[in-house]
């Protein structure tokens, strides 16, 4: 793989395999993949949950989630193959003191192209016997929401790169970004040096530390996070993805019948040490506190978990822009919701980096923002996101 490319990719979770799918569709097959383990990697996308939506508290975001489930929605005819796409529904919980707040972003979405409506406790439940909702909550409901698979979603992205040329590399780290006369020239790794005129740095919770290497100062941080799985006896087939403000929680089916939440941890720093194990007492409290929404929970064991590694920016929002010297691309910090937004943000930076006009919305994303103290707020927020 060493010589010669149009580009290098670094990391081959979801994110990296949607930009080589993206750079390969414009034109710039001559790209390879660079990843120290196995793709799907062994950072945030090989663990990840999957979940869906398009309900979000800033315009921006819902711009890009809007996109991202559209890829999903239509895989086979934008990717080829399969992303393991489940279209269970995607339920928004929240308080009723913030009905005006999801009726504003419901609207975006629906604005932005996507689908969203509101419904009361009662509709909820009528939909999804299995859950039990008190009248004091307001729901936004997206028939479109639900879950991807992330490991098959990057696998199948990465089969469409390579068939249009882009090479992945598994066990191929980058050990250095290279640069000369204030432009990248290339990437150091461990089989010998690749020289190329971009390199994208789609490194998730490595990516800060391996830009600081050229002088970039990215203020982000790698965190850990985690996802357990109960077996579930009732709501076979008959339960949303969801997020529950008013819990502070989210979960959504397994497809053999299982259900996925997600579990609170202490965060850990250093992605290069595999992340420790989940505590029984750990999901255990997330199991019971999620058991007041889907009773079934209270007899149903927590049979699996799963914890990995996210690089989370300032505002929770991904860095994504060219930064330090030319031709670097940072493309990172998608903050413990990257699945859902990958697919459109690898096209979207694609065709800035190949056509060189920048995207508009990608303009909120740009890395520098933090430096210039312009982080992304949510303009109709709920309790905690
Ligand atoms: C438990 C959990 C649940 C989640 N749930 C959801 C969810 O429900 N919905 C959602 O949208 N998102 C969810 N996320 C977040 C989502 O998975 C991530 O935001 C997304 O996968 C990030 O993708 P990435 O490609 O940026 O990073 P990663 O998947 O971490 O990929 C980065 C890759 O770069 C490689 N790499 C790093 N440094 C180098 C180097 N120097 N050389 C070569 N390779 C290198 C790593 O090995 C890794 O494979 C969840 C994450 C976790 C962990």
């Amino acid at each position: 793989v060493t010589g010669s490319r149009d580009a290098v990719i670094v990391g081959a979770g979801i994110v990296g395999a949607a930009v080589a799918y993206g750079l390969a569709r414009f034109g710039a097959s001559a790209a390879v993949v660079a990843e120290q383990a196995l793709p799907p990697g062994r950072g945030a996308t090989s663990r990840s949950g999957g979940v869906l939506r398009q309900n979000h508290t800033a315009a921006c975001d819902i711009e890009l989630a809007v996109r991202g489930t559209r890829y999903y929605h239509d895989w086979a005819e934008l990717v080829g193959g399969d992303s393991g796409y489940r279209r269970t529904g995607f339920a928004m919980l929240v308080a009723e003191k913030y009905t005006d707040h999801l009726t504003h972003n419901l609207a975006a979405v629906n604005a932005a192209g996507g689908a969203a409506v509101l419904l009361d406790a009662k509709d909820l439940v009528e939909r999804h016997p299995d859950l039990q909702v008190p009248p004091e909550i307001a729901v936004g409901y997206e028939p479109d929401g639900g879950y991807a698979d992330p490991v098959r979603a990057t696998l199948s992205l990465l089969a469409a790169a390579g068939r249009l040329g882009v090479d992945t590399a598994e066990g191929l780290p980058v050990a250095e970004l290279l640069v000369s006369g204030g432009r990248v020239t290339g990437v150091r790794t461990n089989l010998g040096t690749i020289s190329a005129e971009v390199v994208v740095v789609c490194a998730g919770a490595w990516s800060a530390s391996l830009v600081r290497g050229v002088g970039v100062d990215v203020p982000a941080q790698p965190r850990r996070i985690g996802i357990a799985r109960a077996g579930l006896a009732a709501g076979r087939g008959t339960l949303p993805a969801a997020i529950d403000d008013t819990l502070g929680s989210y979960f959504r089916p397994a497809p053999d019948g299982g259900l996925y939440f997600g579990v609170p941890l202490d965060p850990e720093v250093d992605p290069d040490r595999e992340p420790a194990a989940m505590l029984a007492a750990e999901a255990d409290a997330s199991r019971s506190r999620l058991a007041a929404r889907l009773p079934a929970l209270e007899t149903s064991p927590v049979v699996a978990t799963r914890v990995g590694f996210d690089l989370y920016t300032p505002d929770k929002r991904p860095a994504i822009g060219p930064v330090g010297p030319e031709g670097l691309y940072l493309c990172t910090g998608f903050s413990g919701g990257g699945v859902k937004l990958a697919p459109a943000v690898g096209e979207l930076v694609a065709a800035e980096i190949t056509t060189g006009s920048e995207s508009p919305v990608l303009a909120s994303y740009r890395p520098q923002r933090f430096a210039a103290g312009q982080l992304i707020e949510s303009e109709f927020p709920y309790d905690r996101i």
